[in-house]
């Protein structure tokens, strides 16, 4: 009888591969697949088994012989490429999982191990500091992880979905797919089922895209494809960027070839040319939350909801959003961890998003929860709500910034370049890989 493929995944913090191993009667495939289960298994020698390890670290001779076995396999087994781009990725000494596949179940719990494995400072001796934290965390919170591959959410049955939005419950109003969090940020498969046609569109013509449009240079940057492909973004006149292969390009026009180094830029100043509404910024990122976790919560959510469909406008004060601009997070695939509080300190939120995308790493309070509008938004609220987020606090290069102006304005990012940068990238269409850091991070001034 012909034994059965093997369906194995490998879980790191931002991403997951799924490896179907082939059947080990199938003689062409044989080698490939016996040296994956040596690869992250243990051989014994007297009973000619190995068993699949499932924790793994990814030190410089794992991710040797990791390399290898791509270069010697990648002909034999599909999905071993993938394997390659998700080793690049990779950082030194990353914790990751190698499972057969499991339930959403099993799937959360690992995911969740990885993230106390992964915070930025761990090592043995901030291990216990880190589940400490954790702990602390999960007195008042209820920690939620979402990512592509979290099942989709809501009511699948047409006949009983309502709206979190607007309440729509006709089936007839439910014939797209509401993507929870943006399409265009490359999210593809998590969709909350309980968002109708009407708001999904309006969503999508407001402030969707004004986040879109927020992160268009940086979609753009690391080739994140949404719905139309990836982005090109185009600055004033002489500058273009671009992504090609996955390669981040500046090209700088200019006349002749024979241009005096003294007139090249070292700065470059990349207007947005659609306009944004930094409040749509923040709008976004609460959708994403109530997509999330909305369906349990919807009486919580009621005016929340009402802001975002625009039924009521707010010109006063927001809570401030907090921005980490960090390539340690670096994820090409968006993510986000949903806080509910279930303490009964009701100076702490009631609904919190993480939300995580290239090296960014947004944090959001939901406004209008609990007559939380006015709360969080002095500093005392805010900084003892902070105070409780122990383990986003061990970074100090957060930025606390106000995206309560709900007029749309032109955003200017300005990226400083050395000297050395500029003659690099001023060969046309010069090459710096996806994962590499194009400008310093301090370079990137905020929004206004
Ligand atoms: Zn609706």
């Amino acid at each position: 009888m012909k034994s059965p493929s093997l369906p194995l995944s490998i879980y790191s913090m931002h991403s997951k591969v799924d490896i179907c191993l082939p059947s080990l009667s199938e003689q062409s495939t044989f080698d490939a697949a016996i040296n994956f289960l040596k690869l992250f298994g243990e051989t014994d020698e007297q009973t000619y088994s190995i068993s699949l390890v499932d924790k793994h670290v990814l030190t410089l001779q794992k991710r040797a012989e990791i390399g290898r076995y791509i270069a010697r396999h990648v002909k034999d087994i599909h999905a071993i490429s993938e394997l390659g781009e998700w080793l690049k990725r990779m950082a030194n000494d990353e914790i990751f999982y190698v499972l057969p596949k499991c339930t959403p179940q099993v799937e959360e719990q690992v995911k969740f191990n990885l993230l106390k494995a992964n915070t930025p400072d761990f090592d043995q001796g901030t291990h216990e500091v880190v589940q400490e934290t954790l702990v602390e965390i999960q007195k008042n919170y209820r920690i939620n992880i979402f990512n592509e591959k979290t099942a989709s959410i809501g009511e699948p049955d047409k006949q009983k979905r309502v709206c979190l939005f607007c309440g729509e419950a006709n089936p007839k109003n439910y014939q797209r797919k509401a993507h929870a969090i943006s399409e265009s940020l490359g999210n593809k498969l998590l969709v909350q089922y309980e968002e109708c046609d009407t708001c999904n569109e309006k969503f999508g013509k407001t402030f969707e895209k004004d986040f879109a449009n927020f992160m268009l240079i940086f979609r753009s940057q690391f080739g994140v494809s949404g719905k139309k492909g990836i982005p090109k973004q185009e600055g004033k006149h002489s500058v273009e960027f671009s992504n090609i292969d996955n390669v981040f390009c500046v090209r700088i026009n200019v006349d002749s070839d024979d241009v005096p180094e003294e007139y090249l830029p070292h700065q470059i100043h990349i207007p947005i040319t659609e306009k944004v509404s930094l409040q749509g910024v923040y709008k976004t990122l609460v959708k994403y939350c109530i997509s999330l976790i909305g369906n349990e919560h919807r009486e919580a959510i009621s005016t929340t909801a009402k802001w975002l469909n625009g039924d009521f406008i707010w010109n006063k004060q927001l809570p401030n959003v907090a921005k980490l601009l960090d390539y340690y997070f670096f994820t090409d695939k968006p993510w986000a961890i949903c806080y509910t509080r279930t303490s009964d300190d009701v100076r702490l939120p009631k609904f919190t998003i993480e939300f995580h995308f290239l090296m960014f790493v947004f944090v959001a309070i939901v406004p209008f929860v609990e007559e939380s509008e006015s709360k969080f938004i002095d500093e005392t609220s805010y900084t003892y709500f902070w105070n409780t987020m122990t383990h986003l606090k061990r970074s100090d290069r957060w930025m606390f910034l106000d995206y309560s102006a709900s007029e749309p304005r032109t955003i200017n990012f300005t990226f400083n370049m050395t000297q050395k940068v500029s003659e690099e990238f001023l060969t046309l269409a010069n090459t710096s890989s996806a994962c590499s850091d194009p400008y310093p991070p301090e370079s990137q001034t905020p929004p206004p």
